[in-house]
């Protein structure tokens, strides 16, 4: 992932991805660059978190305008932890749901996280992109699977043909479980750690996106961990709950 600031907002690309899938345009939010005060400086885009809501709709406002992105042309999901996906052709609020799947240029679907991964994924020669929400109980349910399925289905979708990314979220290290946690998840997915288990949520995503048919190769992990990089990101965990949260944009370019 490469960082760059533009009007004084810091936002994440994926360099690789500009050039597998260049009518793709995905961009991941830091923290740098809002006008919130700590401790959700400085770009929180999280509502309902304790933020002054004036600062969370400015820092919208700044973030989606560095992207290029107008606000009635954003859909996003409300985020319940499930695997639920809806296939939207316009901007809006999607409140059950942990996913969105689009074919039309220039709606932009949103992911909001400090921590759960979001997880982008395209299909060039279909053109039908998918953002979806992986956070430890939406992956557990299947969200990943559930997108293939409409995808194909839906949409003639060969998921060997599709690129997918898994953005900024909690690394196997930072993560520690429960062990009735620990017990739902594939043995190569936790860490022990001074005798405690970690999760590492990426490598399951992964594992999730390979059992779909995706290959290998065509995975792009963003490599940031929420927690690790306090300079860039919030993170659910570190901050203790008081904190901000990220988005990530990915948009089918309509030009
Ligand atoms: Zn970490």
């Amino acid at each position: 992932m490469y960082w760059q600031i533009k009007n004084r907002i810091m936002t994440g690309g994926f360099p690789a991805v500009e050039i597998m899938a260049p009518k793709l345009m995905v961009r991941f939010a830091s923290r740098i660059g809002g006008s919130s005060e700590p401790p959700f400086d400085a770009l929180n885009l999280g509502s309902g978190t304790g933020d002054d809501e004036k600062s969370v709709l400015a820092n919208r406002k700044a973030f989606l305008d560095s992207c290029g992105i107008a606000r009635e042309k954003l859909a996003l999901c409300g985020q319940i932890h499930s695997d639920k996906i809806a296939v939207v052709d316009a901007g809006g609020f999607f409140p059950r749901t942990d996913g969105l799947i689009t074919t039309s240029p220039g709606v932009a679907l949103g992911i909001n996280s400090a921590d759960c991964f979001p997880i982008i994924i395209y299909s060039p020669p279909e053109r039908v992109l998918a953002a979806l929400h992986a956070g430890r109980e939406g992956a557990r349910q299947g969200i990943i699977g559930a997108a293939f399925e409409i995808m194909t289905d839906r949409f003639g979708v060969d998921p060997a043909a599709t690129v997918a990314m898994t953005g900024p979220g909690i690394c196997g290290k930072c993560y520690r479980v429960d062990e009735d946690i620990a017990r739902n998840f594939p043995e190569e997915t936790i860490i022990s750690i001074d005798g405690f288990p970690h999760l590492d949520l990426r490598t399951f995503c992964e594992m999730e996106l390979t059992d779909a048919g995706v290959s290998k190769q065509s995975i792009i992990h963003s490599n940031v961990c929420t927690c690790c990089d306090s300079k860039r990101c919030f993170s659910y965990r570190r901050d203790g709950g008081i904190t901000g949260r990220h988005w990530t944009i990915a948009m089918i370019r309509d030009r």
